[in-house]
């Protein structure tokens, strides 16, 4: 207290009582890491802290009143959250999602088509720099979709589908949620002019397409809808 600043009347009992009496936690990290702070805004480091709640007298815990949290603290401006804030990706984790998912699309609507045409190619390389892959090739692309088929070839004895399928739903199944719906069709939609750069759609590109829209959970008719508008040029 400010010298010269005596409290008196209720204020001061009230507030002589709570210095008396009180409730005191003593919060214990158990654990950090990033995450995206919806208090301030941004990427940020935070503690996880469980925290001990006791009666205090005169400032000096006495009894002890359980435990409390776990609590998220960032560490920027120190606001506690629950620990469900972890659940949402932070924008670095979030764009790595997105750049991931067009490039597993990509490569995808690619395999389906069997051999790459040269335009097809170039409008997987362009969706995937887009989407922040800057360094893409088309070459790259090329061999790794080599590469997909022989793997998922040898291992279920069948081109491709089963092993693409799983591929699509690691990608997309984590970021689904947190995209809006608009951000889910583009991603389709990204597939299907990959799909549409060298003629119509093939069964299997459809069949591709429909898994991917299946992960990114578009319902059918939606996805029939957004395969047909892609066709139409507008
Ligand atoms: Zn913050």
């Amino acid at each position: 207290m400010l010298p010269g600043r005596e409290p008196n009347g209720r204020a001061a009992a009230a507030s002589g009582l709570s210095r008396l009496l009180g409730t005191r936690t003593a919060w214990t990290p158990v654990g950090d890491g990033e995450f995206f702070c919806p208090g301030c805004g941004g990427d940020r480091n935070y503690q996880r802290l469980t925290g001990q709640r006791r009666f205090s007298l005169l400032g000096v815990p006495v009894l002890p009143r359980g435990a409390t949290g776990p609590v998220v603290e960032c560490a920027a401006c120190r606001r506690h959250f629950g620990t469900d804030v972890l659940d949402h990706p932070t924008t670095t984790r979030f764009s790595a999602m997105l750049r991931d998912a067009v490039h597993t699309v990509a490569l995808a609507v690619l395999a389906a088509g069997g051999t790459c045409s040269r335009a097809a190619l170039e409008t997987a390389v362009t969706a995937v720099r887009a989407a922040g892959f800057d360094d893409c090739t088309e070459d790259q692309l090329a061999s790794l979709v080599d590469d997909l088929a022989a793997d998922t070839g040898r291992f279920t004895g069948e081109p491709c589908a089963a092993g693409l399928a799983i591929e699509l739903h690691e990608a997309l199944d984590p970021l689904a949620p947190h995209l809006a719906a608009a951000g889910r069709e583009s991603i389709l939609l990204q597939g299907a002019r990959i799909a549409l750069a060298d003629g119509p759609y093939t069964p299997a590109e459809r069949d591709a397409l429909a898994t991917v829209g299946a992960a990114l959970t578009i319902c059918s008719d939606d996805v029939t809808r957004l395969l047909t508008a892609a066709r139409t040029p507008s």
